[in-house]
């Protein structure tokens, strides 16, 4: 991932407070190479009205698309609260309003633009707001995001959350756009949703080159972050009341090749190094890629206590051909010698997975093999998305484009499969005891309370707990998605 080059002008009010423009001055580097140049429509430098202002200030975030963006807007939150800001309840009531955003399809784009038109209407109301855009689609139009949207006055690609604060922290301010990828933002305060869980990333970027993906470039390429950082940052959040933890990548089981020699690990290693934190009693990761699922981090789930028996292996598609050409690197056989060495390691393990329906040139006989796949593995749960041509990739200007027609009814045809499929797996916890991490009230029945199997089953079930702790609970009922049942102890009561 790239910055928008040495050629442009660095604006003559942004001031620098970071200690890493200060390292970059140290290493002879123009820190306003790595700038976007200010806005146009607002290069009249002006006092930064949140700074001066003496009252409390205010934020809201709204975040849209993956886990990796639900932890950076935790990390937002964090790093607002110490900066003094306090999270507002609505947009409307905010000083900034902030958004995190996605672009992997062109549904989450076109949702993001219309909360934008919003965020404009309030900043006419009230000009001195501050408008902020981050994440990956912020960063897949950095060229245009200030010429379309001039009323934006902050963008900051995915990684690049510490630039807001040096951006509110600055006396004046005209537009910026900050877009480089510089470091990991495991320094930064977090605000995590819920105490007991936490995210703990791993690694930024993406090495590979799936055809329909916009991943690699709004993310760059991969880099993991040092084991050493890891555990130590893993052993703070034990030690701040976390019982689960979700490591977290764009492709976390390739972890530890970007390192220098004397320092790689790879990930079944830094698994077994997170599973020996005391008071961590649930690991889980995501996302993985079939053709790094080896065997020891197969066998982790196994041997490791921590380590949950659940794994997400993207399958995309059945068919072998269309496989090929998105450029997946392994074929339907290959994928299926993964589920059964997990099944063989791991027998009750849940699997879970993304497939994408009406990729170019599909043909009936490919989806078909698709319905195989989905038939025969019987996934636990799975996220189906039809083909969304992305800007710049190369699916999207592939021949053999499918009419949306048929990538929906295709879609209809595989849900009914998978829905099928996840709720008869669902019965073989019927009758069984699980243990539950309570999250809170059921969102459907509040007389209920609601949590997590390790298999990262949803439950909703009668009793009484407090959230965060460990609760047994007898199953009686199932969908395709959740388990209903009765608690029967805090498991802390039954030691
Ligand atoms: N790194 C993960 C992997 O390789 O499976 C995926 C990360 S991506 C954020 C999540 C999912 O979005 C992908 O697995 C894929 O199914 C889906 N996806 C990505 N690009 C897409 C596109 N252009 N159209 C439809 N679905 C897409
Ligand atoms: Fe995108 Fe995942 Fe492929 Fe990387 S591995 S390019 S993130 S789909």
């Amino acid at each position: 991932m790239g910055g928008v080059g040495g050629s442009l002008a660095r604006s003559g009010v942004l001031i620098f407070a970071s200690q890493l423009s200060e390292r970059r001055r140290l290493n002879g580097e123009n820190p306003s190479q790595r700038e976007r140049p200010p806005n146009p429509s607002t290069q009249t430098p002006h006092t930064n009205p949140l700074r001066s202002r003496s009252m409390a200030k205010s934020f809201h975030v709204t975040t849209f698309g993956c886990q990796m963006n639900v932890h950076d807007s935790e990390r937002m939150r964090g790093m607002l609260a110490s900066l003094g800001y306090d999270e507002a309840e609505s947009r409307d009531t905010a000083d900034l309003i902030l958004f995190n955003t996605c672009s992997i399809r062109e549904s989450a784009d076109s949702r993001f633009i219309a909360h934008l038109g919003e965020a404009k209407r309030l900043k006419s109301e009230q000009p001195e707001r501050i408008v902020g855009v981050g994440g990956c689609w912020a960063q897949s139009v950095k060229d245009e995001v200030f010429q379309r949207f001039p009323f934006v006055d902050v963008a900051f690609g995915p990684g690049q959350i510490h630039k807001l604060a040096e951006f509110l922290n600055s006396d004046s301010l005209s537009a910026q756009g900050y877009f480089e990828f510089e470091d990991f933002a495991g320094h930064l305060p977090t605000r995590r949703e819920r105490e007991f869980q936490g995210w703990l990333q791993i690694s930024q970027g993406c090495n590979c080159v799936c055809s329909y993906c916009i991943v690699p470039s709004t993310r760059g390429k991969e880099v993991s972050r040092d084991p050493g950082e890891l555990i130590l940052e893993a052993e703070a959040l034990a030690a701040d009341g976390v019982r689960e933890v979700t490591l977290l990548g764009q492709n976390v089981n390739s972890y530890g090749r970007s390192l220098p020699p004397g320092r790689r690990i790879g990930f079944a290693e830094l698994l077994a190094r997170v599973d020996a934190i005391d008071g961590i009693e649930r690991i889980r990761y995501t996302s993985p890629h079939p053709k790094d699922m080896s065997e020891d981090v197969i066998r982790a789930h196994a041997e490791l206590p921590a380590l949950c028996e659940q794994i997400h292996l993207p399958l995309q598609s059945g068919s072998s051909a269309v496989l090929k050409r998105m450029r997946r690197t392994y074929n339907r056989q290959r994928y299926m010698d993964r589920v059964a060495l997990i099944r063989e390691h791991v027998p009750d393990c849940a699997i879970t997975t993304d497939i994408i329906v009406g990729f170019p040139g599909e043909t009936e006989a490919d989806f078909a093999e698709t319905l195989e796949v989905a038939e025969e593995v019987g996934y636990d749960g799975a996220f189906t998305f039809v083909f969304s041509p992305r800007r710049e990739t190369e699916a999207a200007t592939m021949d053999g484009q499918l009419p949306h027609p048929v990538k929906v009814e295709r879609m209809e045809r595989l849900l009914e499969v998978v829905q099928r499929r996840a709720r008869e797996r669902a019965q073989r916890f019927v009758g069984r005891s699980l243990e539950v991490l309570v999250e809170g009230r059921s969102r459907t029945d509040e007389t209920k309370l609601r949590g997590r199997t390790r298999h990262g089953k949803a439950v909703n079930f009668e009793g009484a707990a407090a959230p965060g702790e460990f609760v047994e609970v007898e199953i009686e009922t199932t969908t395709s998605q959740t388990l209903s049942g009765v608690s029967v102890k805090p498991l802390s009561q039954l030691l």
